[in-house]
C-alpha cells in the first residue's frame, strides 16, 4: 500500500512543479512524512492504510494548482483531530500559517449539520466565519469532502444517505458559490449515487448503452462546427460531453420527463482565444444552425455572480436535436472549472487572490451576519443566496445592480444605499410608476423615489426578497421597537413607582437601584426600561428587587387596582390547558397562544414570542411568520411532557378527492376511525367533477395526526390531503 501514496506523492510533486517551478519540494516530503507516522496505527474503513486519504485531498488541492500551506495542510488535516498531535506541534513544525490552516479544518470538522435547525444555523454562520478569515480553509474542507465522497462505499447505508445528504446541501451548493464547476459536479454525482441509487444506475446504464451512438453524434456535431469557424478564421477548440448525471435527474424531475425524452444531453463547448472571437464564433453558429429563441445568454456581459463567464446558446442541429453550446476564452474556462482557485496568483511564495472581488460574497455574508441576531435568519439569509440565480438591473445613469432572482424595487433600493431603502417612497420603472411589490426582470431600468422621511415597515418584509434588504428592514424596527418599549416601560415603572410614592428621579438617586441593577447582571437602566416594555422583566421582579418585601405588602392591593402589567400577569395566571401544554423558558406562568397561520400540534419544533400585553405566541419554528418576528422577542418554549395528549388541538384538512356518493359518510369514519373528533365538515364540489372536503379535527400529537392523514391518503377516490392553517 505505501508504494500507492508514495506514487501520488511524486505525481503530487510534479503536478506542483507544472504551475510553481521553484516550489521548494522537501516541505511536501516533511509535510508527507509527519502525517503518515502520525497515522501510522490507523485504517480506513476501506482496510487501507490511512495516510491514502490525506494525500488524495493533497492530490486533490494540487490539481487546483492551490499554494505549498494549503497541499501542506491536506496532508495534516486530519492530524489534530484524530491523532496525538497538536495544534502547537505542526505550527513548530510547519510555521504559522499552516498551523492557522490545519486549525481552521479541525473546527470545521467538528461541525455536525444535522443537530436542530436552530444549530444548523449557528453552524453554517461558523462555517461562513472560518472562509472569510482564510477562504482557502474551507477549499482543504471541500477536497476533504470529496475524498470521503468517494470512499464513502465503506460505510453503513445510514451514514451514506446522511452524508450524501449534507454534502447536497451544504458543499455543493458551496463548491458552486465559489464557481468550482468540477469539483461540484463530481460531488453531486456521488450524492445521487447513494441518495437515489436506482436512478443513479439507471442513467449509468442508459449512458453507457449509447455511448457509440452518442459518441458518433458528437464527432459528427464537432466536425461541422469546426469546418465552419475555419471558414471564418476563428480558431478554436471544439469539443462535446455528455451532461453530468446530476443535472440529468434534476432536468427529468423538473420536466417530469423520462431519459429518452432528454435531448440536450450533450454541451458543447468551443474555447477561442479572446472575447472578440467568442461574439464572432457566436455568429458563426447562429449563421449555420438554426439558434432557438430566448435561449442565448450573455454571461461575458453578464458574469454570474461566482464570476462564471460564457456565451451559451441553442440551436437545432443537423439531425435536428436540440443542441447546447457554449463559448468561452481559455481563462474564462479556467475559471469556470476551477473557480475561485483559478484566480490565485503567485506572489512572493504563497498564492494570493488576484482581486478581491473572487470573495465579495463572503464579505456580505458577513456584513449580513452582523445586521442579524437570530440564527434562524441567518440560515434563511445564507440559503436564498447559495440556490437562487440572480437578475440585473440598471440605475437611470446605466450602472449595473446585481440582485437574486425575485428582487423588488426595495431590493434595489437598498442595493443602492441603506438610506435610499429606508426612505423610498415609490418607483419607477422602465420610465413607468410601479408597485414596491413588482418582481424585477433583467435588464429593468430602475429609479428610486425618496422622501424626506424613513418609513420601513414591517410589511415591507413580507415582499422584499435580498438578505441585504431584509435585513437593513430588520434592523431599522428592532431599533424603532426597542426605543418604544423603552418608553412604555419607563411610563409603566414611573406609574407604578408613584403609587407607593416614589418617583424615577428618587429611584435613580437611592442606593437599590444600583443594587438592583448589579443583581441583574450590570444591566442599565435603560435596558431594564426595554425588558419591562417587551414584559421580559415583569415589573412586579423590579419592584421586588427595590422596595423590601414588607413595604411591597402594604402596597399590593393598591397596585393590583391600577397596574397595567399586573393585569396582563393576572390574565396569564388562569388555568388554561394550552399553558400546561407548553413549558415557557425561564418564565412562569405566562399566558400562551398558539399561532393562527402554522398552528402547531404537540411534538412539532416549536418557538414562542413574546407579544406585548398577550403573552408568548406559539410558532412552528420553520412557520414563514416567525421568521419576519424581531428575534429580540423570542424565548425558548418546549411541549410539556407531563400531560401528552391532554391537550386537543383542532387542526383544519383539505381533502380533495374525485367526486362521489357517501364519501363525505365514509371519510368521516375514516377519520373517527383513527380516534379522532371531527369538530366540523364541510364539502363543495368543484365544475369538474371534483370535491373539496373541509374538515376541522381534534388531535393531541402528531403521530395521531400523521395517522390520520395516510389514513385519509390511502382511500381510493382521494387525490390529496393538506393540512390549513386554522
Ligand atoms: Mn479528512
Amino acid at each position: 500500500m505505501a508504494s500507492v501514496t508514495n506514487a501520488t506523492l511524486e505525481s503530487i510533486k510534479k503536478t506542483i512543479k507544472g504551475y510553481f517551478a521553484e516550489a521548494d519540494l522537501t516541505l511536501i516530503d516533511r509535510a508527507y512524512s509527519f502525517a503518515e507516522t502520525a497515522h501510522a496505527s490507523q485504517m480506513r474503513s476501506s482496510g487501507d492504510p490511512y495516510i491514502i486519504h490525506p494525500t488524495e485531498v493533497a492530490q486533490i488541492l494540487a490539481d487546483l494548482r492551490l499554494d505549498l500551506a494549503s497541499i501542506c495542510a491536506a496532508f495534516l488535516h486530519d492530524t489534530v483531530e484524530d491523532t496525538e498531535v497538536t495544534i502547537a506541534g505542526v505550527r513548530a513544525e510547519f510555521g504559522e500559517d499552516v498551523a492557522e490552516l490545519v486549525d481552521g479544518v479541525t473546527k470545521l470538522s467538528k461541525i455536525t449539520f444535522r443537530t436542530t435547525e436552530e444549530k444548523q444555523a449557528e453552524n453554517f454562520r461558523k462555517m461562513i466565519i472560518a472562509m472569510s478569515k482564510d477562504i482557502r480553509v474551507i477549499l482543504v474542507k471541500l477536497a476533504d469532502r470529496l475524498s470521503n465522497m468517494r470512499s464513502l462505499q465503506y460505510l453503513a447505508p445510514v451514514k451514506q444517505k446522511r452524508i450524501a445528504q449534507e454534502t447536497l446541501d451544504i458543499y455543493a451548493p458551496i463548491a458552486n458559490r465559489l464557481g468550482m464547476s468540477k469539483l461540484k459536479i463530481e460531488l453531486e454525482d456521488l450524492c445521487l449515487r447513494y441518495l437515489h441509487p436506482d436512478v443513479y444506475y439507471r442513467l449509468a446504464e442508459l449512458v453507457q448503452k449509447s455511448k457509440a451512438e452518442r459518441e458518433h453524434f458528437t464527432e459528427e456535431v464537432c466536425r461541422i462546427i469546426e469546418e465552419n469557424l475555419r471558414e471564418y478564421e476563428v480558431i478554436a477548440q471544439v469539443s462535446g460531453r455528455a451532461k453530468h448525471f446530476y443535472s440529468m435527474y434534476k432536468k427529468m424531475e423538473r420536466r417530469q420527463v423520462d431519459y429518452h425524452e432528454l435531448h440536450d444531453l450533450i454541451a458543447f463547448r468551443i474555447v477561442v482565444d479572446n472575447i472578440t472571437e467568442c461574439y464572432k464564433a457566436l455568429g458563426v453558429i447562429h449563421s449555420v444552425f438554426k439558434p432557438i429563441p430566448g435561449r442565448f445568454k450573455d454571461y461575458i456581459a453578464m458574469p454570474k455572480a461566482n464570476n462564471y463567464q460564457s456565451l451559451h446558446t441553442m440551436v437545432i442541429s443537423p439531425s435536428g436535436e436540440r443542441v447546447e453550446i457554449q463559448i468561452r476564452t481559455q481563462e474564462m474556462h479556467q475559471v469556470a472549472e476551477k473557480g475561485i482557485a483559478a484566480h490565485w496568483k503567485y506572489k512572493e511564495g504563497r498564492f494570493e487572490l488576484r482581486d478581491h472581488e473572487n470573495v465579495q460574497w463572503v464579505t456580505r455574508l458577513l456584513e449580513w451576519q452582523k445586521d442579524l441576531s437570530d440564527p434562524n435568519e441567518f440560515l434563511e439569509t445564507v440559503k436564498i443566496d447559495l440556490f437562487s440565480d440572480d437578475v440585473f438591473v440598471f440605475t437611470p445613469k446605466g450602472e449595473v445592480k446585481q440582485l437574486p432572482y425575485g428582487s423588488t424595487p426595495l431590493d434595489f433600493a437598498y442595493a443602492v444605499h441603506t438610506d435610499v431603502g429606508h426612505r423610498c417612497t415609490g418607483v419607477r420603472i422602465n420610465d413607468r410608476i410601479a408597485t414596491l411589490r413588482q418582481r424585477l426582470k433583467s435588464g429593468d431600468v430602475i429609479e428610486v423615489l425618496t422622501g424626506p422621511v424613513m418609513n420601513p415597515s414591517k410589511d415591507w418584509l413580507k415582499f422584499v426578497h435580498s438578505s441585504r434588504a431584509k435585513a437593513k428592514i430588520r434592523a431599522f424596527i428592532k431599533v424603532q421597537e426597542r426605543e418604544s418599549a423603552k418608553l412604555e416601560g419607563r411610563e409603566l415603572l414611573e406609574k407604578a413607582l408613584r403609587t407607593r410614592g416614589w418617583s424615577l428621579a428618587r429611584l435613580e438617586k437611592s442606593e437599590h437601584l444600583s443594587k438592583m441593577l448589579q443583581e441583574t447582571k450590570g444591566k442599565t437602566l435603560e435596558e431594564v426600561f426595554i425588558s419591562i416594555g417587551y414584559g421580559r422583566f415583569p415589573l412586579e421582579d423590579v419592584l421586588d428587587r427595590v422596595f423590601p418585601k414588607a413595604e411591597l405588602e402594604e402596597k399590593r392591593k393598591e397596585l393590583e387596582n391600577e397596574s397595567l402589567l399586573k393585569r396582563m400577569i393576572r390574565t396569564a395566571t388562569k388555568r388554561s390547558e394550552t399553558r400546561n401544554a407548553i413549558i415557557v423558558e425561564g418564565l412562569d406562568d405566562m399566558l400562551v397562544r398558539f399561532g393562527r397561520c402554522c398552528n402547531p400540534v404537540p411534538g412539532e419544533s416549536i418557538v414562542g414570542f413574546i407579544t406585548r400585553g398577550r403573552g408568548v405566541t406559539i410558532h412552528k419554528s420553520n412557520c414563514t411568520r416567525a421568521i419576519d418576528i424581531d428575534s429580540e422577542r423570542k424565548v425558548d418554549v418546549k411541549w410539556s411532557a407531563k400531560a401528552p395528549g391532554a391537550l386537543k388541538r383542532i387542526v383544519r384538512l383539505k381533502v380533495f378527492s374525485t367526486d362521489g356518493t357517501g364519501l363525505l359518510a365514509s371519510l368521516s369514519q375514516t377519520i373517527s376511525g383513527c380516534g379522532v373528533n371531527i369538530a366540523s365538515a364541510n364539502v363543495r364540489t368543484t365544475k369538474d367533477r371534483k370535491a373539496l372536503f373541509q374538515f376541522d379535527v381534534e388531535v393531541g400529537n402528531m403521530e395521531q395526526l400523521d395517522r390520520v392523514l395516510s389514513a385519509l391518503e390511502s382511500r381510493p377516490n382521494v387525490i390529496s390531503v393538506e393540512r390549513g392553517g386554522s
